[in-house]
């Protein structure tokens, strides 16, 4: 059991809810933001509490440093901007978006990294999340696959670790990524390599399905960085091979996924062995309302930022009709649009509810249509049977 564990009595008191007062004030928060905390920022959760962090050593988490050029950006510039990279934003004391490189101060040998890299310009999810993530604040940050988000949070990760004191022996990481398999943590480790490289930073990766040894020789040795999937990382945890004490910079990467995967019991139970006062950087390209619930239970008065639509993009090249009929009225109005439209192409047809599945299929089939049904509750060559007919155009 962690000493926050043992502080609480019980294991998910931080993980869960963050208070709404008692942030250290030597902790980079202007007075402003301090001020802004309100219950407001909890919707969705349970009652805040207040942040126990009695014993806990304070920490720098703020590193952003607007640049003149930054600064000097007026506030329709900002939009155009924003509106030009499609990126939305929501938040208190949301700090402009940075439109090149060396507007968002990274050290030298960060910079160096990027300039032998080749990039040109920062993606649209780094040019607004950098100086979020530098701010040191917590943050949803929703952009789709390849948009570079692993950089978003891995360079202000590298700043953050080189500001805090060097590890002692016996210290866990610093930062800590969660992904959710291990081809992705593999990924973000190789970045990770690439960008600490000239700091010095050390990492590992943590997952499962290999052996334990050579992991567990890593963490013994002491690193800054560690990427892990959340099962393997929680085994490496119960047998006291790494803690989380020292976490201050937390990752959830491609969090809807880790959801998905139905590992939201080991991410509560791994966030409430770290800090309350964490930072905590939650991306994914997605973001469903339930997830966005569960994800603002581990966030403390996030920025959110989105790019591209952030609602779900209807495709241009399909035409859709909506037609609002009552119930006794959907049958008879389905054969009329079967009867207009059936040319001997096929026709999908979506359903609320099995049972309505199949009564459908049997009532077009006793009129003579060829349906066939597919759902849950059909054994799996019925469904093979079903959709293999489907792809064939098979009349039956
Ligand atoms: P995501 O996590 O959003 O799916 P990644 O972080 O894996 O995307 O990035 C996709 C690729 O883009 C990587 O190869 C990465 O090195 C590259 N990349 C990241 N930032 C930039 C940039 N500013 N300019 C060009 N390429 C970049
Ligand atoms: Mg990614």
């Amino acid at each position: 059991m962690s000493r926050y564990d043992s502080r609480s009595g019980d294991p998910t008191s931080y993980g869960d809810r963050r208070g709404d007062s008692g942030f250290g004030g030597s902790m980079g928060f202007s007075g402003s933001v301090r001020s802004s905390l309100s219950r407001n920022n909890y919707e969705g959760a349970e009652s805040p509490r207040k942040l126990d962090l009695d014993g806990l050593t304070p920490f720098e988490k703020n590193f952003y440093v607007e640049s003149s050029s930054v600064t000097a950006m007026s506030d329709r510039e900002v939009d155009e901007y924003r509106q030009r990279r499609e990126i939305t934003i929501e938040g208190r004391d949301i700090p402009k978006p940075v439109t090149s490189f060396r507007d968002v101060g990274f050290p030298d040998y960060v910079m160096l990294e990027i300039t032998r890299a080749g990039f040109v310009e920062p993606t649209a999810i780094q040019a607004q999340g950098w100086p979020m993530a530098l701010k040191g604040r917590d943050l949803i940050g929703i952009a789709e696959t390849g948009s570079g988000k692993t950089l978003a949070y891995l360079l202000p990760a590298i700043v953050h670790v080189n500001a805090q004191p060097i590890l002692a022996p016996g210290d866990g990481p610093i930062v800590l990524v969660l992904a959710p398999t291990r081809e992705l943590a593999v990924q973000i480790q190789n970045e990770a390599t690439k960008f600490g490289a000239s700091s010095k930073i050390k990492n590992t990766c943590i997952y499962g399905g290999v052996p334990k040894g050579p992991q567990v020789r890593d963490l013994q040795k002491g690193v800054e960085i560690v990427i892990a999937t959340p099962g393997r990382l929680m085994d490496m945890l119960e047998s006291h091979h790494t803690n989380l004490r020292r976490v201050t910079y937390l990752v959830l990467d491609e969090a809807d996924r880790m959801l998905d995967m139905g590992f939201e019991p080991q991410i509560r139970k791994l966030v409430s062995q770290i800090r309350p006062d964490r930072q905590t950087l939650y991306w994914s390209a997605t973001l469903p309302k339930e997830v966005e619930q569960l994800a603002r239970q581990f966030l403390y008065n996030p920025y959110k930022v989105i790019i591209g639509s952030p609602d779900l993009k209807a495709n241009h090249a399909i035409r859709q009709h909506v037609d609002i009929v009552s119930e006794h009225q959907k049958y008879n109005k389905l054969v009329k649009l079967l009867e207009d439209i059936m040319d001997g192409s096929r026709i999908l047809i979506f359903m609320d509810t099995k049972k309505g599945c199949d009564q459908i299929t049997r009532q077009l089939r006793m009129d003579g249509w060829p349906a066939l049904s597919i759902h849950g509750d059909k054994s799996q060559a019925e469904r093979d049977w079903s959709s293999q007919s489907l792809k064939l155009a098979r009349v039956l």
